[in-house]
């Protein structure tokens, strides 16, 4: 099981971030924020497969692209496509929805479900195709609390936290993969076993650890196997942050260093340089060195920069980066 990740979009343009979480034997995939031209290099067959919609706020240069995704996806035949992002999501989405002319939309199939993070809730909501997306059925609202994943998949969990972007929040999303548990090649042999069909049942949740099993003609009890054969790799995990300003010292700071503490990867917005750390408080951006501290003291192992703004030359780009490496040397920029 892994996690894959890829930036879409250039530096000084429009980015989004597509994650697949990859089991062995599926893949699903999510995607963080839909700017301008971001789905253009990617596949329709992935665009139609991606389950998650994420979005981090509504400026204009992280949902242009929404229109491309909607079209790939308005009808959808299997299963719903889940939309979240910050307070107010369900409107922006339900004018996004209704921004069409729907006349032949009565047998279609799709399904939209709309989750809306908030500090200490998660509000959904349910459009249809078939009704042209005309109202949203408001599913029953579930408490927030830090110690529950806002979204609990099969495979991963995934979290979100409210940042400080002007007068609007940003939504910071933290997807983890669950834990997995392997079966130790070394102890399988130490205990001189078998392999075979047998081994399944050691990863079986459905069976108890007190379920007696029979292994090379020995009467067995599950958990005694488990405890002996069994070893647990922790899952990866990935933090994607844009479109915020938090500076040391401050609650939100803290918040957030806590929060992110031994991330895997960081991909993170680094709109401004040092020098300009007079325009990246008026815009409540970050700036390089700032996103350097942030991942020093979250303690995460890699940093990826994204979100560059177009202000910058070419050649300065690869300067913010140095920046970055000043405070955070495991730091690389988006690919070009
Ligand atoms: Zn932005
Ligand atoms: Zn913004």
């Amino acid at each position: 099981m892994s996690i894959h990740w890829e930036i879409l979009g250039k530096r000084g343009e429009d980015n989004a971030l597509l994650v697949t979480v990859d089991t062995g034997q599926s893949q699903g995939h999510l995607l963080f924020d839909c700017g301008e031209g971001c789905l253009s290099g990617v596949r329709i067959s992935t665009i139609q497969s991606i389950e998650h919609l994420f979005f981090s706020h509504f400026h204009m240069d992280h949902v242009s692209g929404f229109d491309t995704f909607f079209r790939h996806n308005y009808n959808r035949p299997d299963g719903n496509v889940n939309v979240w992002g910050p307070p107010g999501t369900i409107e922006v989405m339900s004018h996004r929805f209704r921004g069409f002319s729907w006349n032949l939309h009565h047998n279609q199939s799709g399904e939209w479900l709309v989750h809306e993070i908030s500090e200490n809730a998660l509000a959904k909501s349910r459009f249809l195709t078939r009704e042209a997306f005309a109202t949203g059925e408001a599913l029953p609202t579930q408490p927030r609390s830090e110690d529950k994943p806002d979204l609990n998949a099969d495979t991963y969990a995934l979290k979100g936290i409210l940042l400080p972007h002007g007068n609007i929040p940003s939504v910071g999303y933290h997807l983890k993969e669950k834990d997995k548990q392997n079966i130790n090649p070394a102890a399988l042999q130490e205990l001189n076993l078998r392999p075979g069909v047998w081994l399944q049942a050691l990863t079986d949740t459905s069976q108890s650890d007190e379920s007696p099993i029979t292994v090379d003609e020995r009467e067995c009890v599950l958990g005694d196997l488990r405890k002996k054969l069994l070893e647990t790799r922790p899952g990866e995990s990935l933090a994607y942050l844009t479109d915020f300003r938090v500076t040391p010292g401050t609650p939100e700071w803290n918040e957030l260093v806590e929060w992110l503490q031994g991330t895997g990867t960081l991909v993170c917005e680094c709109q401004y340089r040092n020098a300009d750390r007079v325009l990246a408080e008026r815009n409540a951006h970050m700036t390089t060195g700032l996103v350097g501290q942030l991942a020093r003291e979250a303690g995460v192992k890699r940093l990826i920069l994204q979100h560059l703004s177009r202000r910058y030359e070419e050649a300065e780009w690869d300067e913010m980066l140095l920046e970055v490496r000043r405070e955070f040397p495991r730091a690389s920029l988006l690919s070009n």
